[in-house]
């Protein structure tokens, strides 16, 4: 054939699927057979961070995409963890024996007998032997400790036990360090996760009397490896000498509802109050702080561990250091085959569908990529690592798309940064109809959620903070009860999260159209600033910012919000100006690590983040600032001041 008529025939083979065909290559590059093929691989065995079943899936994960034609590059940073090395809790007295620190193996369940499973451990526990008095403090917050201080419970030397939920597990661990605890026991009430919800595994999908939630305890105010905040932990680079989480926390370990119980029915003390009785069947009361004592021996040893980051690009044709990130977090406590794995497979589905687009001649304006983070559950450090390692080579990441645990049932959600929503949700809603209608409630959300997506729980966490990258979310959630324990597993997705992987196949098809879209029609980046005006015009109105309704600024902020909430959104170079105004390069307000000034998490529950943070704090200057800036935004002023 002659080379004119050679690239004429590519040119049309490329507008087809620009055109209508990418549909039929949806459906023929993600299917369930391929979704179930990924899944089962990488969640077949515990892989922890730092075991060989997690080096393996790293090969496992990169072989693949290089033969999907992608190009594939695995990171591997140097990171000191916590590992398990003793976890044990008895009743002081002569002849006690621990309760039991490992799940029990179900008799269905052959995945439950794994030896390789970890014992129930929170990483970043300090080490020690304690023993004291128990004393029972509902979640654990401030109010509740104030409250056993009022009834004259002794709390200092004590040992808390503490139901899990509500405010996040370390900053639990950190109050109880702070009012004097020796140490603390996290359980999962029945009330929340057990049998009071709904029939146990392996009959339900509740969780069983002998389940564990592991967990990081990690509060620092920064993610990733503790001591190379804004590094990455390659060779060469500055070390801090010492793990400023040293000291901070109580030793603390998780235990099963049924341990909680057998400690609940021995506890003296008065009756608890009324709204801290939980499923248990038994009354909770508070201890008294001389009562029964208990006995922890935690030995958590921390040792040097490779974290991995394996990623599959489709360099951009025009901004190729600017990046489109979809990926999840591969490694679990056990298996974890919810969660992470399934967001696992989902980036793989759809990584087959670009890889196939790719080799018909599509070449995104940015680059896309692929990621597979490693190390999210001692405290999100694969991708923190990995974007600070993209700063030193002068990339950028624009967008985030995280779907660490994507697939969970059938209730279809998305979330997303104030600014990218209501862009996401006009792309999304055509393949919702067209592959979602049988399987999902479509619920598309009409008010903003955002409490997850702008907290720092999950990989998006250093892509926003440090970059202020949009940031998407699409899941399928469900009655999901086995977190962080041995049962989530391979046999528990098939049974109750997942039968016949279809809401894995249709998430991956959905998640792959609305992407496709976005990278065509906006080039992979745009801000919606009439979308960010309507999420902050509606945290002005909340109760946290009655101080300030009088003041002359905040009447000035919420008229500049008002106008721009008219404005069309910004694309392309415009859109990366616009969000870079938000950036702060002195690393204010939440110390030294983040520069994002329109969110920060609250220190007190790392579960939630507060908007526009220095406003909130009274600082004249940033409220100067702010003012001027969403005024030049909104076409009223000078745009250049930066907050
Ligand atoms: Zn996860």
């Amino acid at each position: 054939m002659k080379k004119r008529a050679l690239v004429a025939m590519f040119l049309l083979f490329t507008l087809s699927l620009a055109g209508e065909d990418y549909r039929k290559l949806l459906d023929r590059t993600i299917t369930a057979e391929s979704y179930e093929r990924t899944l089962l691989a990488v969640s077949s065995l515990p892989h922890p961070t730092g075991s060989v079943a997690q080096r393996d899936n790293t090969q496992y994960l990169a072989e693949r995409m290089r033969k999907m034609g992608l190009q594939v590059e695995v990171m591997t940073f140097s990171v000191p963890l916590p590992e398990p090395r003793k976890s044990a809790l008895y009743w002081e007295k002569p002849g006690a024996v621990s309760f039991p620190m490992q799940e029990p193996a179900l008799l269905e369940d052959p995945f439950s007998e794994s030896r390789e499973a970890l014992v129930g451990f929170n990483a970043w526990s300090p080490s020690g032997n304690v023993s004291g008095p128990l004393i029972f403090a509902h979640y654990g917050g401030k109010e509740e400790y104030e409250y056993l201080l009022s009834r004259g419970v002794k709390l200092k030397g004590a040992i808390a036990l503490v139901r899990l939920g509500r405010e996040y597990r370390g900053d639990k661990a950190a109050l109880a360090k702070k009012y004097g605890l020796a140490g603390v026991l996290l359980f999962p009430d029945p009330q929340d996760r057990g049998f009071r919800v709904g029939t146990v595994y392996p009959e339900g999908n509740s969780l069983p009397a002998g389940g564990l939630e592991r967990g990081s305890l990690d509060t620092l105010p920064y993610p990733g490896d503790p001591l190379t905040p804004g590094r990455p932990s390659l060779p060469g680079q500055k070390r801090l000498e010492k793990n400023p989480l040293d000291g901070e926390l109580a030793v603390t370990l998780p235990i099963s509802y049924e341990t909680a119980q057998k400690l609940l029915t021995e506890m003296s003390g008065e009756r608890a109050p009324e709204a801290w009785q939980g499923g248990l069947g038994t009354i909770y009361r508070t201890g008294d702080g001389v009562g029964a004592k208990v006995v922890m021996r935690v030995e958590n040893k921390t040792v040097e561990r490779a974290v991995y980051v394996v990623v599959g690009k489709i360099p951009g044709k025009s901004r190729p250091r600017e990046v489109v990130a979809l990926g999840s977090h591969f490694d679990a406590w056990v298996y974890g085959t919810t969660d992470p794995n399934a967001g696992t497979a989902v980036v793989m589905e759809t990584a087959a569908f670009f890889a196939d687009l790719a080799k018909s001649g599509w070449r995104p304006e940015r680059t896309l990529a692929f990621v597979h983070w490693d190390g999210e559950e001692f405290g999100v450090i694969g991708s923190t690592e990995w974007e600070e390692e993209l700063e030193r080579r002068g990339e950028r990441v624009v967008l985030t798309i995280n779907e660490d645990a994507a697939v969970g049932g059938p209730d279809f959600g998305i979330v997303a940064t104030p600014g990218h929503r209501s862009l996401l949700v006009r792309y999304v809603e055509r393949f919702l109809k067209e592959y979602g209608r049988e399987r999902f409630s479509l619920k598309i959300p009409q008010k903003f959620d955002v409490g997850a997506v702008v907290s720092c729980g999950s990989d998006h966490c250093a892509p926003l903070y440090r970059q202020n990258s949009g940031v998407f979310a699409f899941w399928s959630a469900g009655s999901y009860g086995v977190y962080h324990s041995l049962y989530d597993n391979p046999l528990y997705y098939q049974r109750f999260v997942d039968p016949g992987y279809l809401y894995g196949r249709d998430l991956s098809k959905i998640l792959a159209g609305t992407l496709y879209l976005y990278m065509e029609e906006e080039g992979g980046e745009a801000f919606d600033g009439a979308d960010l005006a309507e999420f902050l015009l509606g945290e002005l109105a909340s109760p946290a910012w009655k101080p300030f309704f009088e003041k002359d600024g905040y009447l000035r902020l919420k008229r500049a919000l008002e106008s721009l909430k008219g404005k069309p959104a910004w694309r392309g170079a415009e859109a990366g100006r616009v969000r870079g105004l938000f950036l702060t390069p002195q690393g204010a307000p939440q110390g030294v690590w983040a520069r994002n000034t329109l969110y920060e998490q609250n220190p007190e529950n790392r579960y939630v983040a507060l908007a526009l943070p220095s406003l909130l704090r009274g600082d004249e200057r940033a409220w100067q600032e702010f003012v001027r800036l969403f005024e030049g935004l909104a076409g009223a002023g000078d745009a250049s001041g930066r907050p």
